[in-house]
């Protein structure tokens, strides 16, 4: 708990700390050179490879997750975990998104939609790009330094990079390397022939 902060702050961060505030330091010196705090709103894949390489992090950032269910599932590489106790608002589902705690069954939904379109032959909202140019320009700069996500799915390797390229190798020893390139119903027929790329795409936050 900080305590630079005046009477009404502190009271204001007894009453935070009870539901959502995090647990742990805001900032510890331990991860400086990680050139990243253990946080726990965005369970994302640069923090699972920190917790895979140092320990500490693992248990910082472990402190700082509440929920065992989502914990486990972040370990797993489990994409939901199951959450009884607080059904989504909109749809009633209670599967929530390891990432970010959001409402599982309405990212599928909103995937979906983008399939509609994939098969269309248009591209997923998902890809179209709306972040800041600082954002875009963070994200090269990890791109370049080799921040990539990998993992196989049967027959096929993904590689997913902060820019959103999809790298797959496939099992004939094709490498596309940006699968958002090639045209929708071309990727729609290879997921038909291949389910596992839909497991994959789903796993890229396609669908
Ligand atoms: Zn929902």
């Amino acid at each position: 708990m900080r305590l630079t902060h005046g009477a009404k702050f502190s009271q204001m961060e007894r009453t935070i700390s009870k539901s959502i505030r995090p647990h742990g330091p805001q900032s510890d010196a331990r991860f400086t050179l990680h050139q990243r705090q253990p946080r726990a709103d965005k369970l994302d894949a640069p923090q699972r490879r920190l917790c895979d390489a140092d320990p500490t992090f693992m248990a910082a950032l472990r402190g700082r997750v509440s929920s065992e269910e989502r914990w486990s599932a972040f370990i797993d590489g489990a994409s939901y975990y199951i959450a009884l106790e607080k059904p989504c608002g909109r749809c009633g589902d209670f599967r929530k998104r390891t990432r970010d705690r959001s409402c599982y069954r309405c990212h599928l939904v909103r995937g979906a939609n983008n399939f509609e379109r994939m098969k269309a032959g248009l591209a997923p909202k998902v890809m179209r790009n709306k972040d800041s140019h600082l954002d875009l320009l963070d994200r090269q700069r990890r791109e370049r330094e080799g921040d990539c996500l990998i993992r196989e799915f049967g027959s096929i390797t993904v590689t997913r990079w902060p820019t959103g390229r999809l790298e797959v190798v496939f099992p004939d020893g094709y490498h596309e390397r940006d699968l958002a390139k090639r045209k929708p119903e071309e990727v729609y027929r290879a997921m038909e022939l291949l389910p596992e790329l839909k497991d994959a795409l789903i796993w890229a936050g396609w669908y």
